[in-house]
């Protein structure tokens, strides 16, 4: 996937209207902003899905030297929000000033002036969702209907990308990694697929407590490649926003190839 040299390789790919939708003032100044990481190709609605595909323009990974920075840059928005209410709306626990809830079977805690508590490694792709969904989720209840991202509300813009960045990624893991699937039920708490829903291989992961997410894999058969891919509960766009689902599942896929890697198993 060719990445950008320049921020005019970006601009050269927009309509030039100035229009404003991307919260820009101008494609000029949104060019800049996806050359440097800020933003993702994928925000200017018109820019076609297939160029969106080509450039792999995913919402920016955090350049690794400002991992932090960014972080923080969400974790202080934290600071104004009632935890206690917060963790009411998203049935989290609060205790001791500090909002606690379950990522990947894992607790992962955030207090008032936006300390982030955790026993697992603070990976951006999975903090920055968890703030966005303690700061904007709405505490909606899984339904149990199980929806690709492209149905979801945005979803359709983010969908190739999505395929790119998450179900690709997570396809060639499980095509060399067998330990893939005991992985997410041991070390993340997986969860067994409705009968309805079952796959060759299909497991539920609950990145967070309202929002589950069914990954599906479908081996090799009679000439067929295998395939891959994740779903969410109809509701997810209610506990969290596209652009935060996308870097999760984007995470999550990240994840388990460093996983796969530690264990010997190389993953092109
Ligand atoms: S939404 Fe796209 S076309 Fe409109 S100003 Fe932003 S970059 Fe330009």
């Amino acid at each position: 996937m060719p990445a950008f040299s320049n921020a005019m390789e970006v601009f050269r790919l927009l309509d030039k209207s100035n229009c404003g939708r991307c919260g820009e003032k101008t494609c000029l100044a949104f060019a800049g902003a996806v050359f440097l990481g800020r933003r993702g190709l994928s925000e200017c609605p018109s820019v076609p899905a297939e160029t969106i595909a080509s450039f792999g323009a995913a919402p920016p990974a955090p350049p690794p030297d400002d991992r932090e920075a960014y972080i923080r840059s969400f974790s202080q928005k934290v600071a104004g929000l009632d935890l206690e209410e917060a963790a009411r709306r998203l049935g989290a626990d609060f205790s001791g000033g500090r909002l606690t809830l379950k990522v990947l079977g894992k607790d992962v805690g955030v207090d008032q002036s936006g300390r982030i508590y955790s026993d697992i490694h603070q990976n951006p792709w999975v903090v920055v969702p968890f703030l966005m969904y303690v700061l904007e989720g709405r505490g909606a209840v899984p339904t149990g209907s199980w929806v690709s991202l492209r149905e979801l509300k945005d979803g359709y813009e983010y969908y190739p990308l999505f395929e790119e960045r998450c179900d690709k990624v997570f396809k060639k893991v499980a095509d060399v990694y067998p330990d893939l699937f005991d992985d997410m039920a041991h070390l993340f708490g997986g969860k067994p697929v409705p009968a309805l829903f079952r796959a060759d291989i299909s497991v539920v992961l609950h990145p967070f407590p309202r929002l589950p997410l069914m990954v599906c894999y479908w081996k090799p058969e009679d000439g067929m490649d295998s395939d891959f891919h994740v779903f969410f509960d109809e509701t997810a766009d209610r506990n969290l926003d596209i652009r935060s689902l996308f870097t999760l599942g984007a995470g999550i896929a990240q994840m388990f190839t460093k996983i796969a890697a530690r264990h010997g198993f190389k993953v092109d």
